[in-house]
């Protein structure tokens, strides 16, 4: 972030003695340009610490008196809107990922608590609620996020699939680590399968063990899986 120098805001308060004669040799900046600013000409007046000030125009057209050792060592670049215009854009930014962090923290709320919700039975319905802090202060869940890395494309991520959306619970993800969080691999026989692949097994939609777990619970799930598994002569589930 661009900020005002030490010096500059000494000088934008009121440190300048017109009073005082220019004393010694200054290096002439006139026609000089530092960034956005082109000197036009001295002042006739130095600071306090006798140090030269020069009148600059800006390329927005604003002009400001800069110290010529903040033009030369380059810490003044602009009349301020250089400054202005980086804080509006990270602004922006902030306010992007607030927009998005926010209907995260909307899908959640409703995923656990809205009953027509599509996702309602594999969250709310299975007993999965918001600690009480975010389910009641967007702003709360929202800081967390963001002082975790939060950003958008990541995805917040229950670590116990079986706990609350809280901060003890929740990790930052990308999609992908996410994605292979959410297909579990089941010991079938000698080899390791995800849900999907189970479910084609025993001759199912792919989503089928996946919904069943999310409905009965793990243990149930895989208790009836296996009896499919069995009647196919295929290896069971290790449990
Ligand atoms: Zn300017």
């Amino acid at each position: 972030m661009i900020l005002k120098s030490e010096s500059d805001k000494r000088m934008d308060s009121k440190s300048i003695d017109p009073n005082r004669k220019m004393v010694g040799h200054v290096r002439d900046l006139t026609g000089q340009t530092f960034g956005r600013l082109t000197v036009i000409k001295r002042m006739p007046y130095n600071t306090k610490d006798r140090k030269a000030m020069w009148l600059c125009k800006c390329e927005c057209g604003g002009y400001r008196e800069v110290m010529g050792r903040n033009l030369l060592a380059g810490h003044t670049k602009s009349c301020g809107c250089l400054y202005d215009e980086e804080w509006e854009r990270r602004r922006k930014i902030n306010e992007q990922y607030k927009d998005n962090i926010y209907s995260v923290w909307c899908g959640i709320k409703k995923r656990c608590y809205t009953t027509n919700n599509r996702n309602y039975l594999r969250y709310g319905g299975r007993g999965i609620k918001m600690c009480e802090e975010w389910r009641t202060n967007p702003n709360a869940f929202i800081d967390w996020a963001l002082a975790n890395g939060y950003k958008k494309g990541l995805t917040i991520d229950r670590i116990d699939n079986d706990g609350d959306y809280c901060p003890e619970n929740c990790q930052i993800l990308t999609k992908g680590e996410n994605a292979r969080k959410a297909r579990p691999h089941y010991q079938v026989g000698d080899a390791s399968l995800t849900t999907h692949e189970i479910s084609k097994a025993i001759g199912k939609r792919k989503t089928y063990m996946y919904d069943l777990v999310s409905r009965l619970g793990k243990k149930e799930a895989i208790e009836r899986i296996n009896i499919q598994l069995k009647e196919r002569g295929l290896h069971e589930i290790a449990i």
